[in-house]
C-alpha cells in the first residue's frame, strides 16, 4: 500500500501556493506502473495552478518492490550533506518495518530486501535502471569514481551528478550528467564494460574503494565528495 499526505508547496515561477498530495510510502510491487512513472520521470508532477509551471516536489519517501527486492530511503538534493544521519535512519525505518524491531513475516520478507538511500528523483531513478539492467549498483558506482578520475577537469558545476541511464551497444555502460536537482541531462558519458567487469571482479588493489562505497546503505561516489556530517537530520 503506498500513503501519500497533502503539502502545501509555492511555484518556484510565482510563488503561488498550492495543495498537492506527495506519497511518503512508495509500495510498488504490486504497482509495475509506479515504477514506470518514476523511471519515465511522469511520478509526482504537478503544474502551477495559476501560471502553469511544472512543479515536482522532491521525494521525502520510503520506497518498496518486494519482487525486485528493492527498499529505499528517498531524500531531497538538498538532504545530500546529512547522508551519514540519513543511513542511521533508514536502518532504524527499515528494522521497524522488516528487521529486528518487526514480526516475524515482516522479517521474513525483509531478509532478501536490499537496504539503500539516495538524494533526489534522478537518484530513485538511477537505482531502479541499475536493477532492470541486473547490474551490481556497488560496481556501478566503481565505475563512476574511474570516470570520474579520468576527467582532466570537472566539466561541469561543483553539484553535477553522473547517473546511470541504461546499457548501450556490447553491454557498455551509458550515463548521463545531471547538474544538483535538475532533470535537465547535460552531458553523455559511455564506459566499457569491461570497467564493470574489473569493478564486480574486485581487484585487491580497489578493496578499499570498494569497501567505502558499500559501507552503508548510501551507496553512491559521493560517499567520497561529499564530507560526512554529524549533524542529526
Ligand atoms: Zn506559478
Amino acid at each position: 500500500m503506498s500513503l501519500f499526505e497533502t503539502q502545501e508547496i509555492a511555484c518556484p515561477s510565482c510563488q503561488h501556493a498550492q495543495q498537492v498530495d506527495v506519497a511518503f510510502t512508495l509500495n510498488a510491487s504490486r504497482r509495475a506502473d509506479l515504477r514506470d512513472a518514476i523511471i519515465d520521470r511522469s511520478y509526482q508532477r504537478f503544474a502551477c495552478e495559476q501560471c502553469g509551471a511544472a512543479l515536482r516536489p522532491e521525494p521525502h519517501l520510503t520506497y518498496l518492490d518486494i519482487r525486485r527486492n528493492q527498499w529505499i530511503l528517498a531524500k531531497s538534493v538538498s538532504d545530500l550533506a546529512h547522508w551519514s544521519a540519513f543511513e542511521t535512519a533508514a536502518r532504524v525505518i527499515f528494522d521497524e518495518s522488516y528487521g529486528d524491531g518487526a514480526p516475524a513475516a515482516a522479517q521474513a520478507t525483509g531478509a532478501d530486501l536490499q537496504v539503500r538511500v539516495v538524494f533526489g528523483w534522478s537518484a530513485l531513478r538511477e537505482k531502479l535502471l541499475i536493477e532492470a539492467a541486473g547490474l551490481d549498483d556497488v560496481a556501478v558506482e566503481y565505475v563512476k569514481v574511474l570516470l570520474f578520475r579520468a576527467l582532466e577537469q570537472m566539466p561541469l558545476a561543483d553539484d553535477a551528478e553522473l547517473r546511470f541511464e541504461g546499457l548501450g551497444d556490447e553491454g557498455t555502460l551509458r550515463f548521463l550528467w545531471y547538474v544538483g536537482a535538475s532533470e535537465t541531462p547535460v552531458e553523455a558519458v559511455e564506459a566499457p564494460r569491461a570497467l564493470y567487469d574489473l569493478a564486480v571482479n574486485d581487484p585487491e588493489a580497489w578493496r578499499t574503494l570498494r569497501e567505502t562505497l558499500s559501507a552503508g546503505p548510501f551507496v553512491d561516489m559521493n560517499r567520497l565528495l561529499v564530507p560526512e556530517e554529524a549533524a542529526a537530520a
